[in-house]
């Protein structure tokens, strides 16, 4: 039976047990007939891997922690407390070899980084048939997922997808495969950048020619800006894949700015939803939604500018609408110019963004709330 629906998780809608409880909920009462499920590590796992790699080039082997975050999920689901004993067992050999050697073997990272998604995965597939939902775990390098060999950032090869489709056809119930994973044409291990789970399930959902694409996040869905920044920034309801897009490659961490094109080629709707609060709409990307005004507005801290030393920078980017409209940033200047923003750099625009400046971090607040407010405050916002 062809599969519909590909179901993606992130780190922090799974960060602990009743955040995993409530993902299996909404897998159960959302997936439909058989849905396929890509999960990320469960929040901070990646990064507590990337600092046991490190530590182990130094000779120091500290897995405590490590097993102690996911041995903790399993009390806290009640899931057999020897069930995850072979990852531990692999992932400290792995660690002492690191140890001995004190350097990391090409790729090796990658395989370290590996744990947090292979972890989840079973977690998750373990936490569905406790209520009721048969499921099976699946690492996306024994399904054939297969990329370049650029550890770290792997790009997919085309190729695989057959063999991603066959094999998932081949699994019993709904599988829950790990996602940010894949391996190269020589088998080793890759990783497929921050974020990676996204492009994953895309990948999965092209491979499979499923209809619908969600990504879960524990965010309402894309915003006009980061609200940690701003505290009236809105969801976005509806998005052009461009826009989403060209909002990821400007540094939006809601997504990995390769993610998309899959589901664009394949025809597979792509939807952002809520794990807190599944029947709001989200964000609904569109192909043919491209507006003339501006979408949202994208951040990148600790921005490197060429040539200069390392000042607190960081890169403001209004995306949408066309750089060709030079409304767009005479508004957007005088904006910054009136909140008493000095701006360190402005940069030429690009496809689907319309104006890019470089400020100091400690005016980012303030440059990111005048912009906000010129074009995306309530009385402002035009409905496309
Ligand atoms: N676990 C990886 C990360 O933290 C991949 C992902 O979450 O999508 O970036
Ligand atoms: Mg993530």
């Amino acid at each position: 039976m062809a599969f519909e629906k590909v179901m993606k998780f992130g780190g922090a809608a799974l960060a602990d047990g009743p955040a995993v409880e409530r993902v299996c909920g909404l897998v159960r009462d959302f997936g439909g007939d058989r849905p396929i499920v890509v999960v990320s590590a469960h929040q901070g796992v990646t990064a507590m891997l990337d600092a046991l790699a490190r530590a182990a080039t130094q000779g120091a082997i500290d897995s405590d922690r490590f097993r102690i975050r996911h041995r903790g999920l399993l009390r806290q689901l009640a899931l057999d407390a020897e069930l995850l004993n072979r990852y531990f067992a692999e992932l400290v050999s792995l660690l002492a070899e690191i140890a001995r050697r004190q350097r990391l073997l090409p790729g090796e990272r990658d395989l370290v980084l590996s744990y947090g998604e292979r972890m989840s995965a079973r977690i998750v597939a373990h936490a569905l048939k406790k209520i009721g939902v048969p499921a099976t775990p699946a690492d996306a390098f024994d399904l054939g997922l297969t990329t370049d060999s650029n550890h770290g950032a792997a790009r997919p090869l085309p190729e695989s997808r057959l063999a991603v489709r066959a094999a998932l056809l081949e699994i019993p119930g709904v599988p829950v495969v790990t996602g940010f994973l894949a391996k190269d044409l020589h088998g080793n291990l890759t990783t497929l950048g921050r974020n990676g789970s996204d492009l994953t399930a895309a990948l999965v959902a092209e491979a499979v020619g499923a209809a619908e694409l969600e990504l879960w996040k524990a965010v309402p869905g894309m915003m006009t800006a980061d609200p940690a920044l701003v505290p009236d920034a809105r969801v976005i309801e509806r998005l052009s894949f461009e826009d989403a897009a060209a909002l990821a490659a400007q540094g939006a961490e809601i997504l990995h700015p390769e993610a998309l094109a899959p589901a664009l080629r394949a025809g597979v709707a792509v939807r952002f939803l809520d794990v807190r609060a599944p029947r709001s709409a989200g964000t609904v990307l569109d192909a043919g939604s491209a507006t003339a005004a501006p979408v949202g507005i994208a951040v990148r801290r600790r921005f490197q500018r060429a040539g200069a030393d390392a000042e607190e920078c960081a890169l403001v980017a209004l995306v949408g609408a066309s750089h060709a409209d030079l409304a767009v940033p005479a508004r957007a200047l005088a904006a910054l110019s009136r909140a008493g923003v000095q701006l360190v750099e402005t940069l030429v625009g690009e496809d689907r963004v319309s104006h890019r400046v470089v400020v100091h971090e400690r005016d980012l607040e303030r440059a990111v709330r005048a912009i906000h407010a010129e074009f995306f405050a309530a009385e402002s916002a035009r409905v496309p």
